[in-house]
Parts: C-alpha cells; structure tokens; sequence
C-alpha cells in the first residue's frame, strides 16, 4: 500500500507551528491589503486633487480659447454698433437672424438631442435629412460627438465623466468646458457608451463625413448670402449677424441649458437631482429648459409637461400630424403626478390633472 511520504512527518506540534505561521502570514497579508487600499486611497486623493490643477493649468485648449474670445469681441462689436432701425432692410436682417438662430436651435433640440440622443421619437429619412440640415445651421460638433456627450451628461450627471458637470461652477457647465481638455473619466466612459444606433443611421454617417462643408455652407455661406441677395445690405452686416452675432447668441442659449438649468429653479419631479425648471432658459433654448423634467422623464419628445413654453414640441407636434414623426413617447399625467408626489420638492402641487387620470389614480389607491 501506498502511503504518503509526508503525512506520516508532520508531528501535532509542527502542525501548531504550521497553523501559526499560516495565522501570521495572513494576518500580514490582509494587514498589507488594507495598508496598500489606504495608499491607493491616499494616491487617488492627491491625484484627483493634482487632476483639478493639471486640468484649469497646462490642459487648456488655446485654440478653442482663442476662438471663443475673438468671437465674442466680433459679436458685442456687432450688437453694439448695428443700426437697427435705420431701414426696412435693417429689420429684415434683424428678423432673418432671429429665424436662422430659432430654425438652428430647432435642428439641435428637436434632432440632436430629442431625436437622435433620447430616441423620443421616431422620424422617417425626409424628415431626418431636414433635421440634420438644421442642426448643421447652429454649428456645433457632430452629431455624433453631440449624443456621445449628452448620453455621458445624463448616465454620469454631476461627476467627473459628466463633460459639463455643473458642480464645478456656472463657468466650467455653461462655456468653460470647452476650453480645457476632457476629464479622463469623460473620455474612458464615452468608450462605453453604445453608439451603434447612431452608427447604423446612414443620415448621421452623412453628416460625420461631410461635417466641415456642411457646417460652413448652412452655418454661414447660405445665411449670409441670403440678406446679400435679398435685402442688399453691407457684406459685413451680413457677415457680422450671421457668423459673429446670431452664431454667438445661438451658442449661449445651448449653453445655458447645461449651466443655468442646472442650477436656478425649482426641481418638481426630482428634489434628488440637480437640474431645474427654467423658464428665461426655456424662451432662449426653443423649449429646453424644464430640465428637472427632461432629466426625470428623458425619453418623453416633450422635453416638458404640456401648456409649459415649448417650440419644439410644437414643430414636433405638426411633423407628427404630416407623418413624418412617430411612435411620440411621453409618460401619462398619472405618473407624472406619482413620480412628482414621490420626489418632488412640492412645487408640482397644485397642478390640474384630467378626469380620466384623477380616475386612474384612484382606482391604484
Ligand atoms: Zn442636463
Ligand atoms: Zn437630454
């Protein structure tokens, strides 16, 4: 028979001594785990707090900054020294530039964000073809980059991955964001997002590969040969209300949306969470400032409850009734009332519901 050539050796007091060793050895091993978590926990402190100074020092994006302050002499220099009522063709451009700015905010609301981002909606290829063509009027990134960093916004609100997180100040969320290099949290968790909806759209593979000529050509050829053509003004009043004056002001009110929503209002449907209901942010954004609302019900093409100031639901409404928009996704009033009542901060209180949702409510209670 076969017997093992150690068991026989091992004595009960090497045993006690084997236990020991192994007791000891444990002890130091978690002892070494818990010391090496501390230093890691040390180093990530002081590694977020050297990310702060790295990211507001050397990580500034001169180019964008460069950009961006040129822009805003051109445009205050444009705003202060027009004359806007010296002529008929003075007010037409006056007009023509608010159009331009409202049919761009449109393209950014109703396609990038409600259609593309949120997935509200469904819209059939004409109607993505002129929403995309607006969308390149108001001159931001890609469609693509625009639903990659409005997805993280809304996964990742207020940390580190959040690309306009609101807790670093009114500056850092409204235009500061721009101007410094994307946190690494931002970059690494737009890696995980799933884009491949936004992939498979052959209208926003479109607009990725043509983005430059799109956006100079609807951005600020067309509108500025427009009044050129029509209205005979000076070149360079058509040139400073499209691209320095509308182009800056249309900007901001994007802008707003990510750092005065987030910030002055009341919060009816979520007290938990940051963004607010603002209603100067709604007029300046073509209907996108009920932001506690967006952020509580994303996926409602609403952006809001009914009878709030809301353009885009509007268009949105008149392109459902051409058919050319459908499956429009919103909550009931039930649940509004439900979710309001849960985590409100109160202020929905008072609100009118319909007979048939006061109905439903209570037949659940
Ligand atoms: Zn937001
Ligand atoms: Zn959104």
């Amino acid at each position: 028979m076969m017997t093992r050539p150690y068991a026989s050796s091992v004595t009960v007091q090497t045993l006690e001594v084997l236990t020991e060793t192994n007791n000891k050895n444990t002890k130091k091993f978690i002892s070494t785990c818990k010391e090496s978590e501390e230093k890691q926990n040390d180093i990530r402190k002081k590694f977020e707090f050297d990310y702060s100074k790295y990211y507001f020092g050397s990580q500034l994006r001169w180019s964008n900054i460069t950009f961006l302050i040129i822009l805003h002499i051109l445009a205050i220099h444009g705003l202060l020294n027009y004359e806007y009522l010296k002529s008929k063709h003075h007010v037409y451009l006056v007009l023509w530039s608010y159009w331009t700015g409202f049919m761009g905010g449109v393209g950014v609301t109703a396609g990038a964000h409600r259609l593309w981002c949120h997935r509200a909606y469904k819209a059939k290829l004409p109607l993505r073809i002129f929403l995309m063509g607006l969308y390149c009027m108001a001159g931001q990134n890609t469609l693509y980059e625009w639903v990659r960093d409005h997805r993280i916004h809304h996964k990742f609100s207020e940390t580190n991955a959040d690309p306009h997180n609101s807790k670093r100040g009114f500056f850092f969320s409204h235009i500061g964001w721009l101007m410094i290099k994307k946190h690494p949290e931002v970059i690494e968790k737009g890696r995980q997002l799933d884009l491949s909806d936004l992939e498979a759209d052959p209208v926003v593979r479109f607009q990725q590969r043509y983005f430059t000529v799109l956006k100079l050509m609807l951005c600020f050829v067309l509108p500025i040969l427009v009044p050129l053509y029509f209205w005979n003004v000076s070149w360079y009043w058509a040139v400073s209300s499209q691209a320095f004056v509308r182009y800056t002001i249309s900007l901001h009110a994007t802008f707003l949306v990510n750092s005065a929503a987030h910030m002055w209002g009341n919060r009816p449907y979520d007290k938990r969470i940051r963004p607010v209901e603002n209603l100067t942010v709604a007029i300046w954004s073509a209907g996108e400032g009920w932001h506690n609302y967006h952020h509580t019900f994303p996926w409602d093409y609403r952006a809001s409850e009914m009878g709030k100031y809301n353009p885009t639901t509007f268009v949105l409404d008149i392109f459902a009734k051409l058919g050319l928009a459908y499956d429009m996704k919103a909550p009931s009033q039930t649940l509004v009332k439900q979710i309001a009542d849960k985590h409100g901060d109160g202020s929905w209180g008072d609100q009118e519901i319909s007979e048939k949702d006061a109905a439903a409510l209570l037949k659940q209670t």
